[in-house]
């Protein structure tokens, strides 16, 4: 199966909540929603009606957690980090979300191999104490867009090896920024896939935006068709493999290009015929 939907509220949903947004987006034909933390925390009630409504409205719940974290930081990074992507664990597990997505950290002085260990140790001690509390909720490792910053694909699927109860979120626009625009024909997108196989996975997560980009990374979000990624190939590779994903929309003009995503999905669907 392949869902599709908006990061956070779309934007032209006139009532700001995540309830409405929900709703809206289930209007628009979308079968996928994350919620974001951009405003602070929700209350617990509004997450259990957020798992409510979702139901309802068969619209798939994925969860962001804050995005300042940073596990490979000095002890008050880190408990700061800890306590944030716990406190979105718990919310996930609330608004019975099927993933609930973090940033990891930033390389700073320290060379990648201490940074990946140190990421690893805080990411376990993390998964053991929401476990606990019997919080299953995946946590989504994304794939990051700057270089400075910890997430290239490898590391992500590195991480994801050594610390169970993790996935990966492919993010297209960071893995396509990372990479100076190397996404260019279904075999790249393929290649992607392919190198996710260890992980056995039953279902992909992808973030997909169009990008701005120079030797450093990404520079910042713009609209797929303002960016050069091939998103139609995507599809395709998606379509031929039959993968079950969940595609969410962080494009700037959020909603439309999750319905233009949509299309471009129905239209590989058509020439597969
Ligand atoms: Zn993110």
């Amino acid at each position: 199966m392949i869902r599709i939907g908006p990061a956070g509220i779309p934007l032209s949903c006139k009532e700001r909540t995540n309830i409405d947004g929900i709703i809206y987006t289930r209007c628009l034909g979308l079968s996928a929603m994350e919620i974001r933390f951009a405003r602070g925390f929700i209350s617990n009630e509004e997450a259990k009606e957020i798992k409510r409504v979702a139901k309802k409205c068969d619209i798939a719940i994925y969860v962001h957690a804050p995005y300042y974290i940073n596990l490979a930081g000095d002890k008050r990074n880190v408990k700061m980090s800890r306590e944030k992507i716990e406190k979105s664990l718990y919310l996930a597990h609330l608004m019975g979300a099927r993933i609930m997505t973090t940033h990891l950290g930033f390389y700073g002085n320290l060379s990648k191999k201490e940074t990946m260990k140190r990421i690893v140790k805080n990411l376990r001690a993390i998964r053991d104490r929401v476990k606990k509390r019997g919080i299953e909720v995946p946590i989504g490792l994304e794939t990051m867009g700057k270089k400075e910053v910890f997430g290239s694909l490898e590391e992500i699927i590195e991480v994801c090896k050594r610390v169970r109860g993790t996935v990966p979120v492919i993010d297209i626009g960071h893995i396509h920024a990372r990479c100076n625009g190397c996404l260019k024909e279904k075999e790249d997108f393929q290649k992607i896939f392919d190198a996710l196989k260890d992980l056995n996975l039953n279902h992909y997560l992808i973030h997909l935006t169009g990008v701005k980009y120079d030797s450093s990374g990404e520079l910042y979000h713009v609209p797929i068709k303002k960016g050069d990624i091939p998103v139609i190939k995507l599809m395709e590779c998606i379509l031929e493999n039959d993968y079950d994903v969940t595609i969410i929309s962080e494009s700037p003009v959020v909603e439309h290009d999750a319905v233009y995503a949509q299309i471009l999905l129905d239209r590989a669907m058509e020439m597969m015929k």
